[in-house]
């Protein structure tokens, strides 16, 4: 768990880039406070690969922090996949899904009980310049999921 101090306002961009607490700035785009629940968030997402809920995310928090509310850690988790620090996953499935690892890097889904795994394997570059030139656009990303059957799934 990353300790912050009482009384000192930090900044999420000032923490991440090393240049401590102060005053925030415009120009170096800190406008995000941290808070201790926001870096609970944080932490216990980066701690996970089965890419919770938000739900599953309160469920898990409640255990340190009773008080903490379903509507905080909608809000939160929101907060942080817009400041690019974690990612919003746009997997099938009813419920949004949240991945500690803000980097690209591809998924597969069962699609008979909606778990969702990581797969080793680099992103695709030449996929974006394909892309870009059938399609004129400045792409700037792109997201792949695999589904399937996942190994508990197989074996019923
Ligand atoms: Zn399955
Ligand atoms: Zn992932």
């Amino acid at each position: 768990m990353m300790e912050i101090a009482h009384g000192k306002r930090l900044w999420w961009k000032a923490f991440l880039h090393g240049t401590g607490e102060g005053k925030p700035s415009r120009e170096r785009g800190d406008h995000v406070r941290i808070t201790k629940q926001r870096l609970m968030i944080l932490d216990q997402l980066r701690k996970l690969t089965s890419h919770p809920t938000a739900d599953d995310v309160y469920h898990l928090l409640r255990r340190h922090m009773p008080k903490i509310s379903l509507g905080t850690v909608y809000r939160n988790l929101e907060i942080l996949s817009e400041e690019g620090l974690i990612q919003k996953l746009d997997v099938g499935g009813t419920q949004k899904r949240f991945d500690g690892n803000p980097q690209n890097h591809y998924h597969v889904r069962c699609l008979h009980c909606g778990r969702v795994d990581d797969i080793q394997m680099l992103p695709m570059a030449e996929l974006e310049e394909d892309a870009r030139r059938l399609s004129r656009y400045d792409i700037q990303r792109h997201r792949l999921e695999f589904v399937g059957s996942c190994p508990e799934c197989r074996q019923r």
